[in-house]
């Protein structure tokens, strides 16, 4: 056994089940610890009660540590949403957002993450401002719920995770671009993230809709490795079925065929935000790399599963990229999608302000001129509502804003 610290939080079953070995104690307690550490989210040693107390003074002895990650402040909106400062260890912190009542909001798809199975009421129909939906409070109210409980006041969520500190992509509108990149993030800080935020609600994953939307800070496919290893602790471990999770690329290509490849994996939102290579490489200067035909021609190869939806993401910035022009040609890059143009849909996120970003949000009727060339054409186009940009916690505002709002904690 090696002297030097081991974080369990993040280890899958096999990993655990290695150090349990080293231990020289039986496989059984590696599933124990893989329940407790997941499936409860127990958040130090001192909660894994399935092991004896000697055992457990044992693993603090050689080093083996659980550090979840903490809640460091918390920001609440007027209209739910709660914008989660979270802190590691090493002083490092990302911010991870909690939309109450199932709307993704702008961050994409959050209405419909779960969707597949329940066929779509955010999918059919006509183009609107996603709304909560009629009749939601009488699907899986937690409201009722007695006890010890806190009073729930939602009936369903989405959790926007982050997936590094800050980010490379260097994005023109977007404010995490302004922190640069300050490191990565481990699976178990991913998984963190989310545990934290589901003890918070004291959510039980069996009875209430959780989506997980990886659109926080960071470009989920810039640490692809740490993004789909707790991926899949989130579906054996903590219990979240595929088809509620959602990842959002800036266009990172070559990650998009990996993806299409793995056994296990989230829903694909691709973050278009220019209608030509000229503006897109303005905005987005990967795409000098990876340009329009490029992802296209990745997401042609993406294999779908059964009712599952391609999402592009559109930031609609006033008089830069939101013009009629701008729509139509966003209809013939649907139109060559071939096969899978049927498939894909549209999500227009008017741009959310962040100071220092030389951007401005454009009118409701210029977003709705976009939206109807697009459905006109018949590209389903949905704007999305945004969500808690009071407290700066909307898309592409997630860079540590304190100064702004006032914490609860
Ligand atoms: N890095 C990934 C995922 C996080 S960003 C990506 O870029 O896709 C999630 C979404 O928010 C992306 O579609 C991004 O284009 C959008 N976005 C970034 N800044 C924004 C802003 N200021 N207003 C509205 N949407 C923004
Ligand atoms: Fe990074 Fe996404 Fe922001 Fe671009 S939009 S800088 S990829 S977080």
């Amino acid at each position: 056994m090696e002297t030097s610290a081991t974080e369990i939080l993040g280890l899958n079953i096999q990993e655990l089940t290695d150090l349990i070995g080293q231990l020289g104690e039986p496989a059984y307690r590696a599933q124990q610890l893989f329940h407790a550490i997941y499936r409860q989210r127990i958040s130090s040693l001192d909660e894994l009660t399935t092991f004896p107390k000697s055992l457990r003074a044992a693993m603090t002895e050689q080093g083996i540590t659980l550090s979840a990650p903490k809640i460091d402040k918390k920001f609440i909106s007027t209209d739910g949403t709660i914008r989660y400062l979270i802190a590691f260890p090493d002083g490092q912190s990302v911010e991870t957002v909690w939309m109450p009542e199932g709307d993704g909001g702008e961050a994409g798809d959050g209405t419909d993450a779960g969707d597949e199975e329940a066929g779509g009421p955010g999918e059919v129909g006509a183009p609107s401002v996603a709304q909560p939906q009629v009749g939601s409070q009488n699907k899986n109210v937690a409201q009722q719920q007695v006890g010890n409980e806190k009073r729930k006041t939602w009936s369903r969520a989405t959790i926007c995770v982050s997936s590094q500190v800050g980010c490379a992509v260097n994005c023109k509108f977007c404010m995490t671009a302004l922190l640069g990149l300050k490191r990565n993030l481990t699976a178990g800080e991913i998984v963190g993230q989310i545990a934290a935020i589901l003890n918070d609600h004291n959510v039980d994953l069996e009875k209430e809709r959780i989506n997980i939307v990886f659109m926080g800070q960071g470009e989920p496919f810039n640490n692809y490795d740490a993004f789909i290893k707790a991926v899949r602790l989130l579906v054996d471990g903590v219990g979240f079925p595929q088809s509620r999770m959602t990842v959002s690329t800036s266009g990172i290509v070559p990650r998009i065929y990996d993806l299409g490849q793995e056994p296990v994996r989230p829903k694909l939102a691709i973050s278009l935000n220019a209608s030509n290579d000229e503006e897109r490489t303005k905005l987005i200067p990967i795409n000098k790399k990876w340009d329009i035909a490029s992802l296209v021609d990745a997401a042609r190869a993406f294999p779908l599963r059964n009712r599952e939806r391609l999402t592009f993401e559109y930031v609609l910035l006033d008089n830069e990229n939101d013009s009629p022009d701008n729509a139509r040609e966003v209809v013939q890059i649907i139109r060559a999608l071939g096969d899978k143009a049927d498939s894909a849909k549209v999500n227009l996120i008017a741009w959310n302000s962040g100071p220092e970003i030389p951007f401005s949000t454009p009118s409701d009727s210029r977003v709705h001129a976009f939206q109807k060339i697009l459905m006109d054409a018949g590209v389903p186009a949905f704007i999305r509502r945004p969500r808690g940009r009071d407290i700066y916690a909307a898309c592409g505002q997630l860079k540590r804003t304190e100064s702004v709002t006032r914490s609860l904690l």
